[in-house]
């Protein structure tokens, strides 16, 4: 159920079949990596073999960012909706309130992973938020002390990208937790200290186009896209 982007591997699956796959996973004590994909992530892994390593390590590749949709369209692939970083968060916390499963918020600055804490708990009110620990805390010790004391099913890493991804790899094996998701800025979101595009924007997947109105010294970043496509239907 994969389709691949300059030799990056993107699944096409909905939220619902990756939530399923990663429950009975968790069920199977097997460890699940989860990382979000969009065009400046692929083209960042043509110069970068580590990143491009990594990204493909992971179990689930989801595509975040409608760069990808169009790709998989033109390419005859079967990719026809996003799969958001956030979204799937919000998923797996409604799927882990009905199943009675534990998670845990790491990264973001201080105080932040606390009100998305509050957040989520009232969004989910049975849901169980095992632990939280900000993402500036540099002690080895205590991070790995934290995270398996509070013996979480799902971690969420928002340390940003591509960190939240290595740091996930290199304690995976380490850590109590089964399923690790990066998730970038989503507890600066969650905690409500960052705006989300309306949700007009997000329903046509124009969230790029809301951030490049607010923040146009991002479009730097938003050029990659037609790149990435050019290269894309070129490519292999
Ligand atoms: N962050 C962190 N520890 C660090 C550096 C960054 O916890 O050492 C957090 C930062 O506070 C923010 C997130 O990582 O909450 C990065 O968000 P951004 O939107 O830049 O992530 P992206 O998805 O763009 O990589």
């Amino acid at each position: 159920m994969k389709e691949n982007f300059l030799g990056i591997d993107i699944c096409s699956m909905t939220y619902k079949e990756i939530t399923d796959s990663i429950f009975k996973r968790i069920d199977e004590n097997k460890k699940s990596f989860i990382v979000a994909i969009n065009p400046e992530k692929i083209m960042k892994a043509q110069e970068d073999r580590d990143l491009h390593k990594l990204l493909n390590k992971a179990d689930y590749q989801i595509p975040d960012g409608v760069g990808v949709l169009i790709a998989s369209r033109l390419k005859g692939g079967n990719i026809r909706e996003r799969v958001t970083g956030i979204d799937m968060m919000m998923t797996l916390c409604r799927e882990a309130e009905q199943l009675g499963k534990s998670v845990f918020l790491y990264g973001a600055k201080p105080g932040i992973a606390d009100e998305a804490k509050v957040k989520l708990e009232e969004m989910f009110p049975r849901l169980l938020v095992a632990g939280t620990l900000n993402g500036y805390e540099k002690d080895e010790a205590v991070i790995k002390q934290t995270i398996n004391e509070a013996n979480p099913d799902i971690i969420f890493v928002a340390l940003g990208s591509p960190a939240q991804e290595y740091w996930i790899v290199n304690h995976m094996p380490h850590l109590a937790p089964k399923v690790y998701q990066g998730v970038g800025g989503s507890f600066d979101v969650i905690s409500g200290r960052i705006k989300r595009a309306p949700a007009l924007f997000q329903r046509f997947g124009m969230e790029w186009l809301y951030r490049l109105l607010k923040e146009p010294w991002r479009w730097k970043r938003q050029v990659i896209l037609p790149m990435f496509l050019i290269k894309a239907m070129k490519g292999k």
